[in-house]
């Protein structure tokens, strides 16, 4: 990774591997970090993370707060997980939305710290839930505490600015404490199938792409370790998947209708996501 050091100021070379949204899709060719460079950084999180992420669909959510449940249990699953290598201390969730997979945590015995750049959800977490959310980009989070666990789950493709981040993570963390992240592998099968087409490829939502190696040489650089790594059982809502295949398949004949058909029908019900293409790593900071 010592090549990507710095991977604004890099001198390696880096090829153009596609175009994707009016993006440049790159990819580093000594280390093998494949990214796309934010022409609007300023503007960055607040026009992507705004209600239209959480409400409209498309790269991000039809109704996010209809996940409540599912992302609850998901928490719950990942504190399972997490419990074979620590027990609960305090736990910061980067990007936690509405805080549902931290209120998993926190019922598993876990006290929890949140940090999400939308207001609307931020407010949410900290009303309904009674959880310490606080609103902003994790490039700028300060916290008086050190925490023996940060939750990264579908984030770490996101930073806009990833050596600020990766170093706040390092800051944020306890001597010997955890770093989970969960991550879409830009090596899986399905990822290689849909090419360029793959849903995870959608600039300026999704910054950088990683395979196993590339993500564990980002972390082993910040002075992490690997632990364990596995692929989530994840459970979405009909409603969510059919907008991720609403706009990630060619128009067809009467597709509208027959997805609003579905969406209609069977939107509120939950299934399991083949997780082909998503999976947790476990890290230790080891300096
Ligand atoms: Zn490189």
């Amino acid at each position: 990774m010592k090549c990507c050091e710095s991977y604004k100021s890099c001198k390696e070379e880096r090829i153009l591997l596609f175009k994707k949204n009016g993006f440049d899709i790159k990819q580093c060719k000594k280390c093998g970090y494949r990214f796309t460079n934010l022409d609007e950084v300023e503007s960055h999180l607040a026009s992507v993370y705004s209600d239209d992420y959480f409400f409209k669909g498309q790269s991000g959510y039809p109704n996010y707060l209809e996940e409540k449940d599912i992302l609850i249990r998901a928490g719950k699953k990942y504190a399972k997980i997490v419990d074979r290598y620590t027990k609960p201390g305090k736990v910061l969730d980067v990007g936690s939305a509405a805080g549902f997979i931290l209120k998993g945590f926190e019922e598993a015995g876990w006290e929890g710290q949140g940090v999400e750049p939308n207001d609307t959800m931020a407010s949410y977490g900290r009303n309904n839930l009674n959880l310490k959310i606080t609103t902003g980009g994790f490039e700028d989070f300060d916290s008086p505490y050190t925490f023996d666990l940060i939750l990264l789950i579908e984030v770490i493709g996101s930073f806009y600015d990833l050596d600020s981040a990766m170093k706040n993570v390092v800051r944020q963390t306890k001597n010997d404490g955890l770093v989970l992240v969960e991550s879409w592998d830009r090596e899986s099968f399905v990822a290689r199938i849909f090419g360029k087409k793959w849903h995870e490829y959608c600039p300026p939502t999704v910054i950088h792409w990683y395979s196993d190696k590339t993500l564990s040489d980002l972390f082993n650089y910040y002075g992490f370790k690997l632990l364990a790594k596995g692929r989530p059982s994840k459970r979405i809502n009909i409603s969510h998947g059919l907008s991720i295949l609403e706009a990630n398949t060619p128009k067809f004949l009467l597709k509208k209708r027959l997805i609003g058909f579905f969406a209609r029908k069977f939107g509120k019900r939950n299934i399991s996501y083949p997780p082909f293409d998503l999976k947790w790593y476990l890290f230790r900071k080891t300096s």
